[in-house]
């Protein structure tokens, strides 16, 4: 496929709303697709060129990409940083500013899918001394290929801000659509090996193939999340539930082969350097070839941290040792997705557990197993008085479902009015914060849009602005006056008094009295809450009262 097409499709894409016109008009492209350009294309249609379990990653921030543009159209980057703050959107600047290059000045060779993947590869292998340099010198080649259009969705691609309304969900119907397979098969399949690239090729070769997907060591899945809820809801219908205590910790897949064993984190990074400590206990713990679900909890005199000691741990590149000796470090295993072959995620949830036992001889969670209410409240009110962050409760019979937050788990904690959002933009602050961002502008999700829906300034102290700032610097896609935005990569937790509606807000609602709780490391922009969530709360706190 030449890229050019793959840009014209998306800004077509880009125009329409209609979710049935849009899984019609990708299905058609998906069936005439080459094998080679099958899972290039299903990948990065949704703005990833590498799977979500994959190590690799594209690596370069907006920095890089603009002095790129202005090398490749002969102008000063505060030039490009102008127009950007103009423009707003960074792939429509990109393309502004490469329409304005003189003609004669482009190259004649078409750009492919497969060069621009093949340096999307060679972006994602550079690394070392030198790599800054080298990145620059991909970055410049495939641009100075490109026509305004294709500049466009390239830029947005390397900004990881490739927004043109496909979802996971709407590729997953076009594949079916395609290959006339069935979408639950799809889901599953999609769940199971974690990259739509590879998923779209197994449908090409029908059910049976989807169907007879596994799970390997070493390529991490999806973690199963729970929703919230209440006790008697999940006691409705079920003669006993499982309860366990909700530990706050931080979320873990660990996964061993042989003598080899991997950590990884919520986000499906690899975290075994960062806690060698957890990995050597859980590689003595267990025997056998596994992949297990568990949360890890930081210790002190048999009581458990803040959530914050654990993330700090995660984070850690250097001083490794030192940090794994002035914490301790606990697992808690609750599920196991794997065992010397098998794959589990279809085996209901009780013997699961029994698998569970049978290969861990220590750290995995107690259990409750009751169908009495008062019972179960009185664990809870146990599970808070030991300092954990309340109870799950999980069907007994449940499948281990990747990444869904579906009915089989159902968290229950104290009642906290926190949203998780994503981080859009910020202010810089005044005085002696000048040189620090104040204040940052959140978005809830709806679909694949970020819609801002408050303004946050109050909770931060001094060292964490100075550490926000470190983080996100490089980040900045654009900027007007005092206002900057970035490339969306973290989420906040934020507390408020009330939600209340709103037209200065693009959601239609805003917070009252935000103020800052902390960084959500363990949460990906996707797990942030919905403008539906948002809604949701709006509503229940706004019952008219029963006269
Ligand atoms: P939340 O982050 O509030 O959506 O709650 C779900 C998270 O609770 C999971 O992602 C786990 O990190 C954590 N958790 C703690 N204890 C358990 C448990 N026993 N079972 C499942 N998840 C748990």
């Amino acid at each position: 496929m030449l890229f050019k097409e793959f840009a014209e499709l998306c800004s077509r894409l880009e125009k329409i709303s209609g979710r049935l016109e849009t899984i019609d008009i990708l299905a058609e492209a998906i069936s005439s697709l080459s094998e080679d350009d099958l899972p290039v294309f299903c990948r990065l249609i949704l703005g990833k060129p590498f799977p979500e379990w994959s190590p690799k990653k594209i690596g370069t921030g907006p920095n890089l990409l603009y002095e790129a543009v202005a090398f490749v159209t002969g102008r000063k980057k505060e030039e490009i940083l102008d127009r950007l703050g103009r423009v707003g959107d960074a792939g429509a600047a990109v393309e502004e500013l490469l329409s304005q290059k003189s003609q004669t000045a482009f190259f004649t060779t078409d750009l492919m899918l497969s060069d621009l993947m093949t340096a999307l590869e060679e972006l994602a292998s550079t690394g070392g001394g030198r790599s800054q340099k080298e990145k620059a010198r991909i970055i410049q080649r495939i641009l100075s290929d490109a026509s305004p259009l294709e500049g466009h969705y390239i830029t947005a691609i390397l900004l990881e801000d490739f927004r043109i309304g496909v979802g996971e969900g709407n590729l997953r119907e076009a594949i079916a659509q395609a290959f006339s397979v069935d979408p639950a098969l799809v889901e599953y399949a999609g769940q199971v090996r974690n990259d739509m690239g590879e998923v779209a090729t197994l449908a090409k070769q029908g059910d049976d193939v989807l169907r007879s997907v596994r799970l390997v060591p070493f390529h991490p899945v999806r973690m199963m999340l729970a929703r919230q809820g209440t006790i008697s809801a999940v006691l409705e219908g079920e003669e006993h539930i499982v309860v366990e205590f909700k530990y706050d910790g931080a979320r873990f897949q660990f996964h061993k082969e042989g003598t080899v064993c991997r950590m990884y984190s919520r986000r499906l990074e690899e975290v075994t350097k960062a806690l060698p400590d957890v990995v050597h206990l859980l590689d003595q713990a267990i025997a056998g070839d596994v992949i297990v679900d568990g949360e890890v909890i930081a210790v002190k005199d048999g009581h458990p941290l803040p959530f914050q000691t654990v993330l700090r741990r995660f984070r850690r590149k250097h001083g490794v040792t030192k940090a794994a000796e002035s914490i301790e470090m606990v697992p808690r295993l609750f599920d196991i997705l794997y065992c010397n072959g098998e794959m589990l995620i279809d085996t209901p949830f009780h013997n699961r557990r029994d698998i569970l036992t049978g290969v861990a001889k220590e750290f995995v969670t107690e259990q409750l197993v009751s169908g009495d209410e008062t019972e179960i409240e009185n664990y809870y009110h146990a599970a808070l008085d030991a300092g954990h962050e309340g109870v799950m409760l999980k069907r007994r019979d449940s499948r281990y479902t990747p990444g869904v937050r579906g009915k089989d788990w159902v968290k229950i904690k104290p009642e906290a009015d926190t949203l998780d959002l994503v981080v859009v933009g910020a202010e810089w602050g005044e005085g002696k914060r000048a040189h620090v961002f104040g204040s940052f502008l959140l978005a809830a999700r709806d679909n694949d849009r970020l819609v801002p829906i408050s303004r946050v300034a109050t909770g931060f102290s001094d060292e964490q602005l100075g550490w926000l700032h470190s983080i996100l610097k490089d980040d900045i896609i654009r900027s007007s006056g005092k206002m900057v935005w970035f490339e969306p990569k973290i989420v906040f937790e934020v507390g408020y008094s009330e939600i209340q509606k709103s037209p200065n807000y693009e959601g239609g609602y805003a917070l009252r009295f935000p103020r800052f709780i902390e960084v959500r490391e363990d949460k990906d922009i996707r797990e942030g809450n919905t403008a539906e969530d948002v809604g949701e709360r709006y509503t229940l706190t706004h019952r008219p009262v029963p006269s």
